[in-house]
């Protein structure tokens, strides 16, 4: 018997000669930037996305948004579906979370980013965020990549906190394989043995793929460090290696957040890390504002 093979997908012819992948800055050699919303992000630009883990509530979300706008962020954060380690604890408002969210972006004027968990979502969330995020728990869910490559809006891929950078740049080359050249890298931190942080930053990362790929690379140094007074530092960190951006947690009170209030900023907390990174920006020869 034989079987016949078929494409699945249909793949973006691959690069003649060199390297045959699409995320080379073999292939590529100029910075690629990426726009969501009409904010870009890789440039001379140095792109802060700030927002809640989770949307709890109007007020929250509200609240929070008006923060983010207020101290001078560029793109609002906020999830719906939330991919939490375990199913006991808050699973997010779905769409309707969304709904609010978009509702924010509305009054505030800041484009939205929001975690996608599954394919059969994409529709139903496409008219409500800028850009879809990949989680770390889903860096390596094939058909979601492939189905994100065939949709137009931008991916914000976080590393998987198991995965290498390689295996990173694989994940990516799959949504732009697919047709969809819109994809930033997020470091996130990894798993290792040390207890004191939630991750480890992998800041190595970010400089290996700021040499190896043209694609926008942003530090998430909230969940990088799972505590809100590493942000700062971290922060300045990431523009100190080169990336093009951060993306923090922000809730208007910490402390009664329903998912990562440990590492949430308060608002106030936001405008002091606003102002914290400013001359590391100003230093790096890149823009704030
Ligand atoms: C998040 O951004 O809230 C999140 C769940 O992040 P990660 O996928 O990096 O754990
Ligand atoms: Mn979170």
């Amino acid at each position: 018997m034989t079987i016949a093979l078929k494409r699945t997908t249909p793949l973006r012819s691959i690069p003649a000669g060199g390297s045959a992948r699409l995320v080379d800055r073999a292939n590529h050699a100029d910075d690629s930037v990426i726009s969501i919303g009409g904010v870009p992000v890789g440039g001379r630009r140095f792109t802060v996305i700030a927002g809640p883990c989770a949307v709890e509530s109007t007020a929250q979300v509200e609240a929070t948004a008006e923060a983010v706008r207020f101290y001078g962020g560029h793109l609002l954060r906020g999830g719906g579906f939330k991919p939490r380690s375990s199913p006991y604890t808050f699973q997010g408002h779905g769409l309707e979370g969304l709904r609010l969210l978009r509702a924010a972006s509305h009054r505030t004027g800041l484009p939205v980013v929001s975690e996608v968990l599954e394919s059969s979502e994409i529709p139903h969330m496409a008219p409500l965020v800028d850009a879809f995020q990949v989680g770390a728990r889903n860096m390596q869910n094939v058909p979601l990549l492939r189905a994100l490559g065939r949709q137009a809006r931008p991916v914000l891929l976080k590393r998987g906190q198991s995965a290498t950078v390689e295996e990173l740049l694989l994940a990516a080359e799959f949504i732009l394989a697919g047709g969809n050249s819109g994809v930033i890298l997020c470091e996130r931190g990894i798993r290792t043995f040390e207890p004191s942080t939630r991750n480890t930053l992998d800041l190595n990362a970010v400089a290996v793929l700021k040499r190896d790929t043209h694609l926008p690379v942003i530090v998430d140094p909230s969940h990088g460090t799972g505590r809100s007074e590493l942000v700062l530092p971290l922060a300045r960190a990431a523009v100190a290696v080169g990336a093009d951006g951060i993306i923090v947690e922000v809730h208007h009170r910490p402390s009664e957040a329903l998912s990562d209030g440990r590492q949430s900023l308060s608002p106030d907390g936001f405008g002091k890390l606003m102002a914290g990174i400013a001359p590391f920006v100003a230093a790096a020869g890149r823009e704030l504002a």
